[in-house]
């Protein structure tokens, strides 16, 4: 999974929707995570898990999803103890993600290690520069490193990849670095949001220190993902931002 804030802000979202809609005492919501964390920066997860708890969302860890039968409308998971079924009304699932079949057919990817199997370039993790191809670059969700898989990440990364290119050409060095710059604005209800970045080093590094707090559901992260990330996100498809 790319971008784990994307079905927890799902399951949040929901779980409020029930709670305005009156229905929260009939609804049953369970989140079932892939691996055994909810979120890969450990302060994160913690944050979410006691979140669910608040909320009574049941979770459950190392269940992959391998099968839905849409009549009887049952899930099956694989999970270290063998299979296991579950009953749902309405599902909401996460796709296996991967690199596009272009990158995955091409000499880019890694060859081995964790990234190989779904195809994510060969990167290094600072210069974004191939490791085998010095006159390639990759930035986004393509690029095989450990962290940077949201939209804002690009923002960080495209210029360090331009400031090698510009290096190469004009024949001077560049020392441009990308730190793993991750940014998740993660809805905990409408009205409320907590703004989480990050490094590669999992330090949490907050944009505006002292005025959003990173681990707080607070209106103004809200307002800020709803109102500037959104224009920001499509200025920067426009090459504007
Ligand atoms: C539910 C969800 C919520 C998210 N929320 C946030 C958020 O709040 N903030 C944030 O920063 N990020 C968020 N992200 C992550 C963000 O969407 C991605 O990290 C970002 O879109 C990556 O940009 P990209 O250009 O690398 O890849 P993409 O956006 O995937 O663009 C790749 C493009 O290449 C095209 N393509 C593929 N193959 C070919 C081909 N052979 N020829 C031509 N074109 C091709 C594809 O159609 C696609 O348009 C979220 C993701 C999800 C799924």
């Amino acid at each position: 999974m790319k971008c784990s804030g994307a079905p927890l802000k799902y399951t949040f979202i929901s779980e409020d929707r029930v709670v305005r809609a009156g229905t929260r005492s009939k609804t049953e919501i369970e989140y079932f995570s892939n691996n055994g964390v909810l979120f890969s920066v450990p302060i994160v997860s913690e944050k979410a898990r006691m979140l669910f708890q608040q909320r009574d969302i049941k979770t459950h860890y190392n269940r992959i999803l391998t099968a839905i039968d849409p009549g009887k409308r049952v899930a099956t998971f694989t999970t270290p103890d063998g299979l296991e079924e579950q009953n749902w009304d309405f599902i909401h699932v996460v796709p296996p993600m991967k690199a596009p079949e272009s990158v995955r057919n091409s000499p880019l990817p890694w060859q081995s290690g964790p990234w190989a199997k779904e195809g994510w370039m060969e990167v290094d993790k600072g210069t974004l520069r191939h490791l085998r191809y010095p006159n390639v670059f990759g930035v986004g969700d393509i690029a095989g490193v450990p962290k940077g898989k949201t939209a804002a990440s690009v923002k960080w990364q495209a210029p360090v990849a331009i400031d090698h290119m510009v290096a190469d050409i004009t024949g001077k060095p560049s020392d441009a670095v990308y730190n793993g710059y991750t940014s998740c604005p993660m809805i905990t209800k409408l009205g409320q949001a907590m703004l989480i970045e990050f490094d590669y080093q999992n330090n949490l590094t907050p944009s505006f220190p002292g005025v959003i707090a990173p681990l707080e559901e607070l209106w103004i992260s809200w307002v800020m993902k709803t109102m500037g990330l959104k224009p920001t996100y499509i200025s920067m498809l426009r090459g504007k931002a």
